[in-house]
């Protein structure tokens, strides 16, 4: 990859197939073009590959029968799906994924059988576990193929625009930006936007979430849905805002000052989240990863106008805090802060308690007076959950008596939390062929799609799914990709 000379200052660049984004489906995009015998630029907003992809769990549930598989995806869509081939080339991809990584000689390995995420769903028991280690580990060998294949990679250059041809309507590059710069590239066969969700997007976020409200996103900060502008730029339909995939409560301190989401993970013992009149409003032993109900958190109060349940905190006595760490996945390697290394936490929470993240306080009523909550609500709410603790009995928000402690331990403590996502699934429909759509359903000429940004998922979500269709999606585009015939 060379910087063409001044004379020819129409382009910076000039390749085949130009990937937008360095992630899982980024790099199975610019690999499978490369091998299709196209030339390849990667460009890459963060000054380091890997996105989301990097910092997953690296859970793939993949189905080992196409036509079970068929029926499940297509319930799962609940209609949001109506292109029959593109279910048929989902469960297709998803069931040959294990085969063709070992073609790129990437070893997933079956955990266990029968493992999906809604089994009386028609066709679910042909869900199976797939891993191939932590999502780091796995970004590391995908970005040794690309590596070897000697591919164009520019860092710290989001996409910006991408350009098209005002008379034909053709896809022809993108401009890009660098160190404050524009980068005029072209791409003569195709452009494979993989730049990831709208995450980090809070206004975008407001637009199809919940107006007002922030959902922390805990993975790579970089998603800021640039995708979503560049397809729209072009024409493209959008699809699946409605799926959001939650991870539950988020540190809301902790999450703003390193800005990504530190989740809090404790489920059981002596705590209890409360909203401002000091009620509890949830069961907060329960899973909240990937949930689709409408949950507690999000309630709307009409009349009131507002979320009654929003800010929320967690309340827990002295045994809880030295149960352990609050944030629950340090030094995992999970979760942008994690790989990053951003995200250090003490034992016993003492270090946070110093640096004035967590409240405390000698009395109930004196750490209502502290987090500015109703101190008769709180004590009334910290009586009564002590009561069904201590009486074994299962409480209104159905939290089971084995998941609580009396909280009566003193001191008391308090922390503000908020809300958390793992990843967003709009963005760009695509057909089979992981081409965009316009308005009509017709394909977008030279503008393949892939990954998280406009993903099959619209409805219900089958957990470890968006990994490996990201990286089976990713393929298809850049073999796509590489098959056009050059301009
Ligand atoms: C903590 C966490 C755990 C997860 N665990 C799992 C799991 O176990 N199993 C599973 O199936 N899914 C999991 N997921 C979801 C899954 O990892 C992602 O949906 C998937 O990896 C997305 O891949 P992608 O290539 O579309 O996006 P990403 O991997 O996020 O890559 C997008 C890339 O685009 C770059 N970019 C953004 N804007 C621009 C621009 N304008 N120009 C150039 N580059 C740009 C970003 O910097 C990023 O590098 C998890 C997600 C998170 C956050």
């Amino acid at each position: 990859m060379e910087l063409l000379r001044e004379e020819n200052r129409e382009w910076d660049y000039e390749t085949d197939v130009l990937v937008l984004g360095y992630g899982g489906a980024g790099a199975c995009a610019a690999i499978a073009a490369r091998d299709g015998g196209a030339e390849v630029i990667i460009l890459e907003k963060a000054p380091f590959g890997g996105g989301n992809t990097a910092c997953s769990v690296g859970n793939m549930f993949l189905p080992d029968n196409v036509a079970e598989a068929i029926a499940y995806y297509r319930a799962l869509s609940f209609g949001t799906v109506s292109d029959q081939e593109l279910i048929r080339t989902m469960a297709e991809a998803m069931a040959a994924l294990p085969e063709r990584l070992k073609e790129w000689g990437i070893d997933l390995k079956l955990r266990k059988k029968n493992t999906p995420t809604f089994p009386t769903i028609p066709g679910a028991r042909c869900i199976d576990h797939w891993s191939a280690g932590l999502g780091e580990s796995l970004f590391k060998s995908l970005s040794d193929l690309v590596r070897q294949r000697n591919l164009g990679i520019l860092f710290e250059t989001p996409a910006k625009t991408i350009l098209k041809d005002p008379k034909t309507g053709l896809t022809r590059g993108v401009l890009a930006e660098q160190a404050g710069k524009s980068l005029f590239l072209k791409a003569r066969r195709a452009v494979v936007l993989a730049t990831g969700g709208y995450e980090n997007n809070f206004e975008r976020q407001g637009y199809f979430h919940f107006p007002g409200l922030k959902l922390y996103p805990f993975g790579t900060p970089y998603n800021t849905g640039d995708g979503l502008k560049m397809a729209s730029e072009l024409g493209a339909d959008q699809w699946h805002f409605a799926s959001t995939e939650w991870l539950g409560p988020a540190l809301k301190e902790p999450t703003e000052k390193i800005g990504v989401a530190i989740a809090f993970r404790r489920s059981s013992g002596s705590f209890l989240f409360v909203n401002r009149s000091g009620k509890n409003f949830i069961n907060e032993s329960m899973n909240f990863t990937h949930r689709k109900e409408a949950l507690a958190f999000t309630r709307f109060d009409h009349e009131r106008a507002e979320y009654p349940n929003i800010p929320f905190y967690a309340v827990f006595d002295d045994q809880f805090r030295k149960e352990g760490p609050l944030y629950g996945l340090q030094n995992s390697k999970v979760g942008y802060a994690s790989w990053q290394n951003l995200d250090e936490w003490s034992q016993d929470n003492t270090a946070e308690i110093e640096k004035g993240w967590i409240s405390k306080a000698e009395s109930i009523r004196a750490l209502a007076g502290k987090l500015n909550l109703d101190p008769d609500g709180l004590q009334e709410t910290i009586d009564q959950y002590n009561r069904d603790s201590k009486e074994g009995r299962i409480n209104a928000f159905g939290r089971s008596p084995n998941r609580m402690a009396p909280i009566e331990e003193a001191p008391f403590y308090g922390v503000e939390l908020c809300l958390s996502i793992i990843n967003t699934q709009g963005g760009p429909r695509h057909n089979c062929r992981a081409q965009a759509l316009d308005m009509e359903g017709k394909p977008i000429p030279r503008l393949y799609k892939a990954g998280e940004l406009g993903s099959f998922f619209g409805h219900l979500y089958q957990g470890g799914s968006n990994l490996p269709e990201a990286l089976a999606f990713g393929r298809l585009a850049g073999e796509g990709a590489a098959a056009e015939i050059p301009w």
